[in-house]
């Protein structure tokens, strides 16, 4: 049986470890196809210790439960006898995340945590309205419109938005889902606690373990190859792809199953240095294949719903790491929040124009970092605003100037010099990265598997899952497993969705917050 994968992402790799331990089917008789020249999607790593690094920062929780399954199953990079999910694990139980300092005002001084974020009634109101409305009441409709002004101006929102990646005039669909699913967090949003996070970076504690254990088993990965187009056989009301038309290498006609990723968050990335802006990039190659399987249909969903270029100001972040030889800036923010390098979790700098957060990697973030050298990230959750030291728009800044940016606002000028010194900043622009959070409609993101599909799944985060929240892993994993268990109904069906709002300790824990004095 040979199966076909389009993308080389996280869901792309799951997908591949899925077919062989859930479905059987022979590693020899699978190809994974990606267009980029290295696999990983939007958990890339970038870079070198002395170029600087580039890589994503990272957010999870216990309740990825189609990926944890899966990663129970996977040798971890850093010792084979332990799985990739018990060494996750291992390390959030060993170092949780205890963020003293969340968050820092204009004055460069901790905020203290307030009595219930700051809501009142009204807005735990509206937060209940909208949890208890039903998706079909919500569609197209924008978060603003449930909520008053001022609860966009409490710490609730701020610390929602800088973790979660919500702006207010995303989609009330997608917030509902994150509401019922985080509920249970409610009680730690300031501190961080039960939220997770890989113990080095992502590529190398999810990407490289799942190529790892795939290589052997005979999966061929084809990097550098743009699939750009896939036929259909002439059948009335079904859908059985029968062709793969790779750019440059020809065409695949031997296709029993076909797996295919419909867009990437990381589109059109580009990166920048110390002393230049990233080159704003267009083409939109990963989204290029759903584009042409949607052209004339209905039933593949709208991709201009997530990937028009008009919209970018709604979904771009730009993010920055900084990788330093000298320890000023992280002695400096040790002093300031109280929590020890690579516990505090995110410090958002709550007057910044670009609503900037910043995050202390806990060491080593790269295996094979060298002794000595430390990796810091952050993200401007509004990059086309200007900064309030460098007066200009986040994406068209070099590293030099947001590193300014950040140092100034955390008031430690005096440091600035001996901090620009040691570090390289290397800004990443990354246009639709936030675009899971645009507001959709039913139909808009197609069926895992299109109706009248044979052989053909779709995945990733822009494929319609009941209930599962997007911006995670564990919506690409999900979609995979689906599609896999629908076309060849083997294997177990997906486990259930964590829906906080039916826990019982998890409700009550939450109510405890919002209605406590
Ligand atoms: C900066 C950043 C931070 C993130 N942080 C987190 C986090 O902390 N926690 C979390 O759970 N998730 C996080 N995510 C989301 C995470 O990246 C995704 O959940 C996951 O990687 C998606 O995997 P995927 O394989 O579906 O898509 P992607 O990782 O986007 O991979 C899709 C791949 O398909 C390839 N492709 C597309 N079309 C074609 C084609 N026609 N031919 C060949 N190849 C093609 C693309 O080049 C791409 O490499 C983050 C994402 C980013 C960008």
């Amino acid at each position: 049986m040979k199966a076909h994968i389009v993308g080389g992402g996280f869901g792309g790799l799951a997908a591949a470890a899925l077919l062989i331990r859930n479905a059987g089917v022979f590693g020899q008789d699978i190809t994974i196809y990606e267009a980029d020249k290295q696999l990983g999607g939007g958990f890339f790593l970038g870079g070198s210790p002395q170029s600087g690094y580039n890589l994503p920062g990272s957010v999870f929780d216990k309740e990825f439960r189609c990926t944890f399954d899966l990663l129970a199953t996977i040798p971890s990079a850093s010792d084979p006898k332990v799985s990739v999910k018990d060494e996750f694990f291992a390390f959030n139980d060993r170092d949780p995340f205890n963020d003293r300092g969340h968050i820092i005002d204009r004055n460069g001084q901790v905020v203290p945590h307030r009595p219930r974020f700051g809501l009142t009634s009204r807005d735990f109101f509206d937060l209940a309205h909208i949890g208890l409305t039903p998706e079909a009441f919500l569609e197209g409709r924008r978060i603003d419109e449930f909520f008053s002004q001022q609860f966009f101006l409490t710490e609730f929102w701020l610390l929602w938005s800088t973790i979660m990646g919500s702006l207010p005039q995303h989609s009330a669909i997608e917030f509902r889902r994150y509401m019922n699913r985080f509920l249970y967090l409610f009680p730690d949003l300031s501190d961080m606690k039960h939220i997770l996070r890989t113990p080095y970076c992502q590529h190398q504690a999810f990407i490289e373990p799942l190529a790892a254990w795939l290589r052997p088993r005979g999966v061929q990965f084809l990097t550098g190859a743009f699939i750009k187009d896939i036929g259909f056989a002439p059948q009335p009301d079904r859908i059985t792809v029968d062709r793969l038309d790779i750019e440059r290498e020809g065409v695949v006609t031997s296709v029993a199953v076909g797996l295919v990723t419909t867009g990437s968050q990381a589109a059109d990335l580009s990166v920048g240095s110390m002393t230049e802006a990233p080159k704003p990039q267009s083409g939109g190659r990963s989204v290029a294949l759903w584009r042409r399987l949607a052209q004339g249909r209905t039933d593949f969903g709208n991709p201009d719903v997530y990937f028009d270029p008009a919209k970018a100001a709604d979904s771009r972040w730009v993010t920055f790491t900084v990788t330093t030889t000298g320890t000023e800036f992280i002695d400096q923010m040790t002093a300031l929040t109280g929590s020890a390098p690579g516990t505090g979790g995110l410090v958002t700098l709550r007057d910044s124009g670009w609503v900037l957060s910043v995050t202390i990697f806990y060491n080593p973030e790269v295996i094979g970092q060298p002794q000595g050298t430390n990796v810091w990230w952050g993200y401007g959750l509004y990059p086309e605003r200007k900064g309030d030291f460098i007066p200009k728009r986040m994406d068209e800044c070099t590293g030099a100037e947001i590193l300014e940016e950040v140092v100034r606002h955390l008031r430690f000028d005096r440091q600035m010099d001996a901090i620009v010194a040691s570090s390289i900043c290397v800004p990443c622009n990354l246009p639709y990265v936030n675009n899971i959070w645009l507001p959709r409609r039913q139909g808009d993101r197609p069926s895992v598997v299109p109706e009248g599909a044979t052989n053909l799944g779709l995945i990733g985060q822009y494929v319609e899952v009941a209930q599962e929240i997007a911006f995670t892993i564990e919506y690409s994993a999900r979609t995979a497993w689906d599609a896999i268990h629908t076309l060849l109904k083997r294997g177990p069906e997906p486990p259930p969705v964590y829906q906080a709002d039916y826990d019982p300790k998890a409700l009550l824990n939450a109510l405890e917050v919002l209605l406590g004095q």
